[in-house]
């Protein structure tokens, strides 16, 4: 059967909440007011991030600058190497924002790696945030995880295992779809809440060593 793994960007690529710090930081703080509803699932990701984007003004060489305080977790290189050796797809699932991902991972010569996120416009100071991504019967996500990977089942012949990776609650869709799931932070409290099966993990060499236990790393 086909493997494939898709991994949360968020605190799980990147060694922080790469979004959350970066509206943290250009609203003055501001953004922490929205965040009690959005974990609770009053406030849908597609309202937090538009409210939130409306809170700052930045231009593009100050989040530029910005974003050169975050970084990638230092042993997801050699995780995309292990991949590609295994001939296993890797796919990033983002419910945050497509221009700091590209940044980031192009930094680390990680460019080439697919991602599908929400999208922001950068117009002067202003941002605005759209959503490509069809969410199907979910009102909680900007870019739901679930609909992605049941997208994902659709286009494909025949069956594929489903890896997932993820630290959040904006992953907690994800859990329905997925049948192998690695959790960390939030995403680990919402799995032992809901009795959901998952490999704890802290970075990308956990998920290395333990893949290569299984038949889904062969080398
Ligand atoms: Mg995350
Ligand atoms: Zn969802």
């Amino acid at each position: 059967m086909r493997e494939v793994i898709f991994t949360d960007f968020d605190g799980t690529v990147s060694t922080r909440d790469v979004g959350y710090h970066l509206f943290h930081h250009f609203s003055g703080g501001k953004n922490d007011e929205l965040i009690p509803d959005w974990k609770s699932g009053r406030m849908s990701s597609r309202d937090c991030l538009t409210r939130e984007a409306e809170m700052i003004s930045a231009t593009s060489e100050q989040l530029e600058a910005y974003l050169t305080q975050h970084e990638i977790d230092p042993t997801f290189g050699s995780f995309v190497q292990t991949c590609r050796a295994n001939e296993v797809e890797l796919t990033i699932l983002s419910d945050g924002l497509d221009f700091y991902i590209e940044k980031l991972l192009a930094a680390q010569g990680l460019g080439e790696l697919p991602w599908k996120a929400n999208h922001a416009i950068i117009n002067g100071d202003k941002m605005t945030i759209e959503f490509p991504y069809d969410n199907g019967p979910c009102r909680r996500c900007g870019n739901c995880k679930a609909q992605r990977i049941r997208d994902f089942r659709q286009e494909i012949t025949g069956e594929a295992k489903v890896i997932f990776i993820g630290d959040g609650y904006s992953d907690a869709c994800a859990t329905e779809e997925a049948d192998i799931i690695f959790a960390k932070k939030d995403l680990e409290q919402f799995c032992q809440k809901n009795n959901i099966d998952y490999i704890g993990f802290k970075d990308f060499s956990d998920v290395t060593r333990y893949l290569k236990q299984t038949t889904v790393f062969k080398q």
